[in-house]
């Protein structure tokens, strides 16, 4: 029998199994009389045009502060937005964002390792020494590329 702890997430009641990556905050779903009170309060207009939200129009339920970078899920952060306003803002305004914090933290942690470590630097695999000689960094044997003398 292989034991596997699961934690029931206090806040929205997803099953989390530990080790797995953690579930991202799950939004609230708004029932109508709440989505009408947020239509009401701003003025049928949305947030990222300022345009008029119209009758039979899609719109969303968009967070001012994404959920990702740590925004809140209430009503001071809920904002009424047209459907494509609020993909075209979150493909380019948010997704770069998280990516970028995403980024800073990893850099932040220690965490990020560089994919072209700088030519002789410490994490090359080559090391030239002060006389010019190449050496292999794992051995500490010279470099020797060419054709031996016969
Ligand atoms: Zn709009």
């Amino acid at each position: 029998m292989i034991y596997l702890p699961v934690i029931v997430h206090a806040l929205n009641g997803t099953v989390h199994q530990r080790g797995a990556a953690s579930p991202a905050p799950k939004r609230k779903r708004l029932s109508t009389t709440e989505r009408v009170q947020l239509l009401e309060r701003e003025n049928s207009r949305c947030h990222l045009c300022k345009g008029e939200i119209q009758p039979g129009q899609a719109w969303d339920v968009s967070h001012e502060i994404p959920l990702e970078l740590h925004g809140t899920d209430d009503n001071g952060n809920r904002r009424a937005a047209h459907r494509k306003c609020h993909r075209i803002h979150t493909a380019t305004v948010d997704q770069p964002k998280i990516a970028k914090a995403k980024r800073n933290y990893a850099k932040h942690r220690g965490a990020h390792v560089t994919r072209l470590p700088m030519r002789g630097g410490r994490h090359d695999a080559l090391k030239r020494r002060m006389d010019g000689t190449v050496v292999v960094r794992a051995t500490g044997r010279p470099l020797f590329l060419g054709r031996l003398k016969s």
